[in-house]
């Protein structure tokens, strides 16, 4: 390996294919909230991977469930029953609705997973199969999931699209309805937008959703790979939606990533059983999918997070947090909204700047930007009241470096 930064990106270059927009930064080491690189300057972590690293690097717990499990047993397939996948759907049993699990590798994976359950609902035959879900949404990169993906820059260069889907506003109801037709199957939505600017669902909405559903026999899908496992202050970003009596609104199927894994590929698509048992021997499989030292890490994670009483922690710093960049002096003419909910933050700026998450990172501090003008803050939700609070220093300082720009 070459010994300096510069020498080591061109050597990555010449292996690597481009098409991550990568920083001439190389990160080496992580320990809780904190990243090093290669050159030993160290960043507060406000972006935990996309996500992933829902309890930093890491994490004790989940080095001892890795290396124990991977002392006892790697892969067999899923010829045969294994012991973690079964914790860990009974953790996701217990925090969410009543329904069961498919293990796979990823967020597109699980939503792929979800779109195959909403047409086998009716039979699978082609009468109903069609999917609406919503601009400006991210569902994931294979070509089922680009055409479902409300994003046009997702879909350039992958024509023709994958039939069957179609988008609408985020809110507009008239227009959902309007687009449903008898051969519509599953509605799918994220209950926050991440990668379209973190965007939640307004409550009206998310009850007039569910209610055309029921009335048509439409699957619901909520796309929870980003607000899922704790990320929002709740284990599921959908859990913040009550009805009248203060009971979830719930979907017919969430799918996870990111997060429940910590930081290991791991997706879930949860299904109502009634849905679930649709999916027989046959119509749906992973061969690595519920490899036992992921599910042993994705268990710790969910075990990890009760324990430590992390989703009070995650809102109760998110909420400080909005209040706290709300009322910056520095940020007035740079930042012209803050929103979001947990630690799930978006700030959406006056401005485009190109080269954010450098001066982020010239600034010690690990931050994203997305569409363009939103910066997005998702560190570890275990992540230190005093680093939190340092962290937001940070952004705030690399933030007001553009109203000097
Ligand atoms: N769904 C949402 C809401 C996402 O944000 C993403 C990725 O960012 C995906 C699905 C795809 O997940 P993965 O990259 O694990 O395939």
């Amino acid at each position: 390996m070459s010994d300096t930064t510069d020498d080591f990106v061109e050597q990555a270059k010449k292996v690597l294919i481009g098409n991550y927009a990568r920083l001439p930064t190389v990160m080496v080491r992580g320990q809780g909230h904190l990243l090093w690189d290669k050159r030993g300057k160290e960043y507060i972590d406000l972006f935990a991977g996309f996500g992933g690293t829902i309890l930093g690097h890491c994490h004790p717990a989940l080095i001892k469930a890795a290396s124990d499990q991977a002392q006892q047993l790697w892969a067999v397939g899923n010829t045969f029953y294994t012991e973690a996948q079964v914790r860990l759907a009974e953790k996701i049993e217990k925090s969410a609705f009543p329904g069961r699990a498919f293990f796979c590798h990823s967020g597109l994976e699980a939503n792929e997973a979800a779109t195959k359950l909403g047409r086998l609902r009716h039979g699978g035959d082609g009468k109903k199969w069609k999917v609406v879900s919503l601009n400006k949404s991210f569902h994931g990169r294979s070509l089922a999931m680009v055409a479902a993906t409300g994003n046009p820059a997702v879909k350039a260069g992958f024509d023709p699209q994958t039939p069957g889907f179609t988008q609408v506003d985020l809110g507009d109801m008239e227009g959902l309805t309007a687009a449903v037709d008898d051969q519509t199957a599953t509605i799918m939505m994220e209950p926050i937008q991440g990668e379209g600017g973190i965007h939640e669902l307004p409550l009206q909405y998310v009850a007039e959703v569910r209610k055309l559903c029921d009335a048509k026999g439409i699957t619901l899908h909520y796309d929870e790979v980003w607000t899922g496992g704790g990320r929002t202050g709740k284990w599921y970003g959908h859990q913040h939606f009550l009805d009248a009596f203060g009971k979830v609104l719930q979907p017919d199927i969430m799918t996870l990533g990111k997060a429940v894994g910590g930081g290991l590929p791991v997706g879930i698509m949860w299904a109502k059983p009634e849905l679930a048992k649709l999916l027989v021997p046959g119509k749906h499989g992973c061969t690595l999918g519920a490899n036992p030292i992921c599910m042993a890490v994705a268990d710790a994670v969910y075990e990890t997070i009760e324990k430590e009483g992390l989703l009070a922690h995650a809102a109760k710093l998110g909420d400080h947090a909005i209040m706290r960049l709300r009322g910056e002096k520095r940020l007035a003419g740079v930042v012209k909204d803050v929103r979001g909910r947990g630690l799930f933050l978006g700030l959406e700026l006056t401005s485009e700047p190109k080269d954010l998450v450098q001066r982020g990172l010239d600034h010690g501090v690990v931050i994203n930007l997305t569409q363009k003008n939103v910066v997005r803050i998702a560190p570890a939700i275990n992540i230190p009241t005093a680093a939190w609070d340092e962290g937001l220093g940070r952004l705030v300082e690399t933030l007001a470096t553009l109203a000097l720009s």
